[in-house]
Order: structure tokens, then sequence, then C-alpha cells
């Protein structure tokens, strides 16, 4: 594996075959030397605790392009809770056996948040033209300008064809796309469906934190999305919503932060249903104090 860090303590693995930056400078001399073969450059932008939906990104990118670079970066600049981010899973010895599983040419790119931001881990202001405020943005003080800076630094640096997010985090989706046609950044963005467990739960690197018990009632969410889905044919989104919170008050183990019915593009609430509109129900809650999101298209 050929892994220069003496910015991270990394264990050594068998790997041999992988590459490893941990430098920009590294990812610069790889990208400049791939550019002049006009090799087309797939990207999927990860904070490790690497999972199956994780890895569906990643196949994605490998099909669709010559060289793949995954990002494993637990951000701090888009945590509004310390202590979350604190605890947020860090499994990189794992992250890494799974890249290589998938594809020992995929690079991994994991750098310090001091080598990334060098001198300065802080956030830029971003304006996503109204859709930063909607849900997220409304419970996650400064979340969409933490990504929104640290995508920039990655983006600038890594010049990807095409870059992979997931549907899962489909506010994040959508707000990338704008970064991208808002600042010109010549990226194209890619969605991925939403990768799910047995049980319906979405994949999720905090489903890890859940206790077994709590890890089976976590399906909830999505039975009730289903649910949700049959009933917005015949009713308005609000009286939609209103079952959902009621669902979710009859749920000794749940604690629902909000439940949206939203236009896809604008990710403002619905209020009248339009045939030419597209809609999603969006959906946050507590369960073991983990916090869970998910959503599923409705028309
Ligand atoms: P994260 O490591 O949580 O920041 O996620 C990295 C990328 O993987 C984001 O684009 C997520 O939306 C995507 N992702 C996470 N979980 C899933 C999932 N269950 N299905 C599809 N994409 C996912």
């Amino acid at each position: 594996m050929q892994i220069s860090s003496n910015v991270l303590d990394l264990p050594s693995f068998n790997f041999y075959k992988m590459k490893v930056f941990t430098t920009r400078k590294e990812v610069f001399t790889f990208i400049n030397s791939s550019k002049k073969s006009n090799k087309t450059i797939g990207y999927v932008p990860t904070m490790g605790a690497l999972h199956n939906g994780h890895a569906s990104l990643i196949e994605q990118s490998v099909t669709e392009n010559s060289i793949t670079i995954v990002s494993v970066f637990i951000n701090p600049t888009q945590f509004d809770n310390s202590s979350d981010l604190d605890k947020y899973p860090r499994t990189l010895e794992n992250d890494i056996n799974l890249i290589s599983n998938i594809d020992s040419s995929i690079v991994i790119f994991t750098p310090t948040a001091k080598e990334l931001y060098q001198d300065n881990v802080a956030s830029k202001k971003y304006f996503f033209d109204g859709l930063e405020h909607e849900m997220e943005g409304k419970h996650r003080a400064g979340h969409f300008d933490g990504v929104g800076t640290v995508l920039d630094l990655f983006f600038s640096l890594i010049t990807p064809t095409n870059a992979y997010f997931g549907e899962k985090d489909f506010q994040q989706l959508q707000i990338v796309k704008k970064l991208v046609t808002k600042y010109n950044l010549g990226v194209n963005i890619i969605g991925c469906a939403i990768f799910r467990e047995q049980s319906g739960l979405a994949m999720s690197s905090r489903n890890e934190r859940l206790s077994t018990k709590a890890r089976q009632e976590a399906s909830f969410i999505n039975k009730t999305l289903i649910e949700a889905k049959e009933q917005f044919y015949t009713k308005s989104a609000a009286k939609v919503e209103g079952w959902v919170i009621k669902e979710f008050e009859k749920n000794k183990y749940f604690n629902l932060e909000y439940v949206s019915i939203a236009n896809i593009k604008t990710l403002k609430p619905v209020k009248r249903k339009s045939k030419n509109q597209q809609y999603r129900i969006f959906i946050a809650a507590f369960i073991d104090n983990i916090r869970l999101i998910d959503n599923i298209a409705l028309n």
C-alpha cells in the first residue's frame, strides 16, 4: 500500500496495492498526472464508518469513471454539536478494507482537519437560495455552511468529473447541486438511491451506535414513510404530516424532530398539491438519543 503518513498515525495494512493519501500535495500530484492522460475522475465524499450504502456510491463511481477517489474525513465544521462530533465512529482500518474489496485501484484521501483547511478550520458563509433554511437547516445551525466549505475545498483540489451523493441526505444533495451551478464549479453531481437494511432502515454510520432493541424499532421510520406515501394519494400534505406526528407520539422509543412533505426543488413544505410538481416526505427523529433521518419520493 502506498501510504505516506507522518501526518496520521495509521496502523500498517496488508492491502499493499491501495493508495491512501493524507496530504493535499499527494492528491494534487496524482490528479495532475491522471489529467494528462485524459482520465475521468469520480469522487465520493464520506465521513468514514463505511457501510453498504457508501459502497453502492463507490461502485457506481468505479463503473462510470477511469479513476475513483474516496475521501474519508469527519468534517468538524459541519457539526453544530461537539459531542456528536466526538461520538462519530472512526473506523479507518475497516473503511480501507471495504474500499479495497470493491477495487484496489481506488484512491483514498484521509487528511487531518489542519491539512485540509490549513490554519483556518472554519466555515465560509453560503447562500443556497433558501434551500439551506429548510428542515436540517432549521435544526442544525451552520451545518450547510460547513458542508459547502469542505466540498469547495475537496472539489477544487480533486477537480472531479463526477461526484456521487446519496439521496439519504436529500437536502444535502440538492444543496450540492446548487453549490456547483451557482459557483460554476464544473462538477457533474450524481444522486444515488438510498440503500436500506432488510428491515427498511436506511443504512447510516449512526446505526452502529443503536442498541439491538433500538435497531429493531428503528424500521418504524421507513414503515411510517411508506404508509404516509399511500395516504398522500388521497389526503393533503397537512393531514398526512398530522398523522405522522400522531404515530410518533404513540411510539415510546422515538422523539420526532420534524416531518415535512416538501417540493423536491425548493424543499419548501407543500401547501397545495400540484400534478406537475414532485414531492418527498422527510423525517428526522431521535431514538436512544441518536438522530436518524430518512425520506422517500411521494410521486
Ligand atoms: P456520510 O459518510 O454519512 O457523510 O455519507 C457519505 C455519502 O454517502 C453521502 O452522500 C450520503 O448521502 C451517502 N449515504 C449515506 N448513507 C447512505 C445510504 N444508506 N444509501 C445511499 N447513500 C448513502
